[in-house]
């Protein structure tokens, strides 16, 4: 079952081939069996799920419920769920059980799905590989030797792995395009604004944002509509109408205008990827796109704006986990100040320590002109370089990662090698705008992705571009030997 779409899942229980109790013990066996050598779980939520599934079954009996009713899936542990333990990978967080629902999670929960557990990540969302968790890294279905990708390495290491057929993520500054890119899933970040954000627990607010990791676009689509949406809770939110992702994803890819940004294929970016990102291309020219070059001038920029506005926000955001209200506690304080020194100090890893301290830096009196204010400025240069390059394109199209997975350990000691991870995911993140991470092949046996991304809004021809790639090619079924 686990090699199965959501889309012939949901057939399948409608036609009672099996029924969402089944499936969903099937999953929570294939964790048990198979997540010792991949860490991607931190929570199981074994009883409350078989008794969602036994509910999702009498609605599906009684003929009712939505298209995902009775379908499992996983939630990145940094969104909230009510009654289970919600640690956002911290130690700081290790003794909180959430007392509300994130909206993500609630909604998903509405339309029938079955919570199977929360999925491992860098601790805060901070990190590339997967490596800064509390609760230990992540390994790569592909090869257990390397990571696979951060800061939503659990929910891609699942999906890749079938131990479940969706999960949620969250992308500030690429936390889903890049590691779906190196487990070889579909991953997709709606515009900001797009998905609430209420209950997800805040790293950078003004860039932010839920999504999904699936095997496939059209199960994106069919998740990503059930998330979306205006939501009074989250003063961000953007209050518009969600168009049907899945009945438009067969919109033709014909006439279609993709351009290519010459910043993201200049040095840095491996060979055999680019050669890789060149077949994607010509496979969108025999669909009938049309490709041209175009230039995104400022985008060498985006990494070093990128590590002044995060780290700013985070600073702020994590300045609530004090030792006082809830989380992590410091044994026997002398006095307050050591209760706030010793509790932070103590419940936060190095990477949390490091961007509170350089979040502090660029917001302190002297030096907030001189870096955070430029960095703003730098934003705004950025999302214009989008906006004039959407006047003449319909899609832009490059890779998601300079290279496939590396190992573990390679780049934890080098923050800022690992900050340049995400060169070509940063941008879409400053600008806003919604991005896709597609499997477009290999390098050196390991899964690669292919990013496209639209304007504003454009989630439906992200979705339907992809679908229309997933019709003539096979990389998204590819699954890693030992999980077949
Ligand atoms: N790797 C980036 C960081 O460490 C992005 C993380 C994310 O998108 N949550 O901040």
């Amino acid at each position: 079952m686990h090699d199965k779409s959501l889309r012939e899942l949901a057939t399948g229980l409608r036609n009672r081939e099996f029924s969402s109790s089944e499936l969903t013990r099937h999953f929570l066996d294939r964790i048990g069996q198979h997540d010792s050598s991949l860490n991607s779980f931190v929570t199981l939520c074994e009883a409350e799920a078989m008794k969602s599934a036994e509910a999702a079954d009498r609605l599906l009996a009684e003929g009712d419920g939505h298209v995902l009713t009775g379908l499992p899936l996983a939630h990145k542990d940094i969104f909230c769920t009510r009654g289970v333990k919600t640690a956002c990978g911290s130690k700081m967080l290790d003794n909180f059980i959430a007392p509300y629902d994130a909206t993500v999670v609630e909604k998903l929960s509405a339309a029938g799905m079955v919570t199977l557990g929360k999925t491992n990540m860098d601790e805060f969302a901070m990190g590339s590989s997967n490596e800064t968790s509390f609760y230990g890294p992540v390994r790569n279905p592909w090869d257990t030797d390397l990571v696979p990708g951060g800061s939503s390495g659990g929910s891609a290491a699942a999906v890749a792995a079938g131990l479940v057929p969706v999960a949620t993520g969250t992308d500030t500054g690429g936390s889903i395009r890049q590691p779906a890119a190196l487990c070889g899933v579909t991953g997709i970040k709606p515009t900001y604004g797009r998905v609430s954000r209420w209950g997800m627990i805040a790293f950078a607010s003004s860039l932010d944002q839920a999504g999904v990791f699936t095997r496939s676009a059209e199960d994106a689509a069919l998740v990503l509509q059930a998330m979306a949406g205006f939501d009074e809770r989250d003063s961000t939110s953007l209050d518009r109408e969600v168009p049907d992702y899945a009945a438009d994803l067969s919109a033709s890819v014909e006439g279609l205008k993709i351009g290519l940004p010459s910043e993201y294929f200049s040095a840095g970016l491996d060979d055999t990827l680019r050669d890789v990102v060149d077949q994607a291309i010509k496979e969108f020219e025999r669909l009938g796109a049309e490709v041209r070059e175009i230039s995104l001038p400022n985008s060498g920029l985006a990494v070093a704006t990128y590590y002044v506005v995060a780290p700013a926000e985070a600073s702020s955001n994590l300045s609530r986990f004090d030792g006082v209200r809830y989380g992590y506690r410091a044994d026997n304080p002398v006095d307050l100040e050591d209760l706030y020194k010793r509790s932070r100090g103590e419940g936060f890893g190095r990477e949390v320590q490091r961007r509170i301290m350089i979040g502090t830096y660029v917001l302190s009196a002297g030096y907030f002109d001189a870096y955070y204010l430029k960095a703003q400025k730098v934003r705004q240069l950025i999302s214009d370089d989008f906006r004039k390059a959407f006047e003449s394109v319909d899609l832009i199209l490059g890779p998601a990662t300079q290279g496939p997975a590396f190992r573990l350990g390679d780049k934890l000691d080098d923050p800022v090698s690992m900050y340049l991870n995400d060169i070509y995911t940063i941008p879409a993140n400053l600008a806003g705008l919604p991005g896709m991470s597609v499997p477009a092949g290999f390098v050196n046996g390991l899964p690669v992705g292919l990013q496209l991304i639209a304007p504003w809004f454009a989630e439906g021809r992200l979705l339907s571009a992809a679908h229309q790639y997933q019709q003539v090619t096979d990389w998204h079924r590819r699954v890693p030997g030992d999980f077949s």
